[in-house]
């Protein structure tokens, strides 16, 4: 990312006249129907002053309507990191009370590399996506080892970091130090394609370069922490996905998509494929006031967490069947399946469960766990030491209203 003024013509895209004469068919369309969105190619940008007046007016909107948020109150580039790799994929009011937490417990880089992964997952338990912790522990102990505790500057080292891609490589250098680079998350690429009428899939990777390109050569100098969280303010709150309050936009005389009357129909985006379902079998194994509780492997989804040993059911096999089966497969324990405790739904971002738990017993015999890479025999109440994903802490939570095995 080097600093100074970038051109607008970018990315070789093909650059459409802003004046083109109307032939006879688009008179006939403007007459009777809404017109159609003609992409704004870069040239077009420039004719329309969209680089000088756009920056202008999301400041000026950015500098009174920006939401009190808590990583806004200090950037340090550790806490410009936590908050972003947070917010991938998560919810502003679900993120702040974690952020939060995290930074009671790590207020900095270096006490975050100090901690083992345990701790970190235990703070990270109910976020979710947590290869985002994973990774972000690892990064920070390299930052540590590599550079001294000091989060790099230039993109390369950023880039080689775990978990760091372009979108949080942008965010640290222009939100924390305050240098030309952008930032594309799906606000930003929803609030261009409208600005720019481009009816592209925004997640293509041509299309992605463009945006990134478009985002990086609309920073003025000096301006990368608050233009880029300008726009990500307005994709969030004003240019939202399926309500755009376009009379509220502060740049909506600049847009071409509301000029044409098509702001809820950009970007286009293919339809989603549908979301599988799973039925999982769940066992309670208990033995005496104790229940068994297994810990994924590091490279699996939900790695380095805690869980209670089940699967999915396979066919239409009784629920029962599906819990011995699995226990048997990947403990090489027996279990006696009793009454079922409680079913749940739960919804991952690919896919999603009803979660099926069945108190179980199993007096004797040593678990011989194949992939998980380790197990414990605990009381309910020493649960909460443990990280453990969503689903299970729906299940934690009811096993707490009774801690204790069914004939207690
Ligand atoms: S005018 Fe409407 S569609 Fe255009 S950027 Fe503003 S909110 Fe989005």
């Amino acid at each position: 990312m080097t600093p100074g003024r970038r051109c607008l013509a970018i990315g070789g895209q093909p650059q459409a006249s802003a004046k083109v004469s109307p032939t006879r068919s688009d008179r006939v369309d403007m007459r009777s129907r809404p017109p159609r969105i003609r992409p704004m190619g870069i040239q077009a940008v420039k004719e329309q002053r969209l680089a000088a007046e756009l920056p202008r007016r999301l400041l000026a909107w950015y500098a009174t309507a920006q939401r009190d948020l808590p990583w806004r109150r200090s950037r340090t580039p550790y806490r410009v990191w936590l908050s972003e790799v947070m917010l991938q994929q998560t919810r502003v009011d679900t993120v702040v009370p974690y952020y939060r937490r995290f930074l009671r417990r790590f207020p900095t880089l270096k006490a975050l590399a100090q901690a083992p992964l345990d701790e970190v997952l235990k703070l990270w338990a109910g976020l979710g996506y947590y290869a985002r912790a994973r990774n972000l522990h690892a990064a920070a102990r390299q930052v540590v080892t590599k550079y001294g505790g000091r989060i790099p500057r230039s993109l390369e080292p950023l880039l080689a970091l775990p978990g760091v891609g372009d979108y949080t490589a942008g965010a640290i250098l222009s939100i924390a130090y305050n240098l030309r680079a952008a930032v594309l998350d799906g606000n930003v690429a929803r609030v261009l394609c409208r600005l720019l009428g481009i009816a592209e899939n925004p997640k293509a990777s041509a299309t992605q370069t463009r945006l990134r390109a478009i985002a990086e050569a609309l920073i003025p100098e000096g301006h990368a922490r608050d233009l880029n969280q300008a726009m990500m303010e307005l994709g969030a709150v004003v240019c939202t996905p399926r309500t755009p309050t376009c009379e509220a936009c502060p740049v909506s005389g600049l847009c071409v998509a509301r000029r044409a009357g098509k702001q809820r129909q950009l970007p286009r985006t293919p339809r989603r494929k549908p979301v599988p379902h799973y039925d999982v079998g769940i066992g309670l194994v208990w033995r005496r006031s104790k229940l068994l509780i297994t810990r994924r492997p590091l490279d699996a989804m939900l790695g380095g967490l805690w869980e209670f040993p089940g699967g999915k059911r396979e066919g239409d096999e009784p629920l029962e069947q599906t819990v011995q089966r699995e226990i048997r497969e990947e403990l090489g324990l027996d279990v006696a399946v009793a009454a079922r405790f409680l079913s749940c739904n739960h919804a991952y971002s690919h896919f999603r469960v009803t979660l099926h738990a069945f108190h179980c017993t199993s007096p004797r015999g040593r678990p011989r766990p194949v992939k998980s890479t380790a197990y414990r025999w605990v009381t309910v109440a020493e649960l909460p030491g443990y990280p453990f994903p969503a689903g299970s802490l729906k299940i934690i939570r009811e096993l707490e209203k009774h801690p204790g095995p069914p004939e207690d």
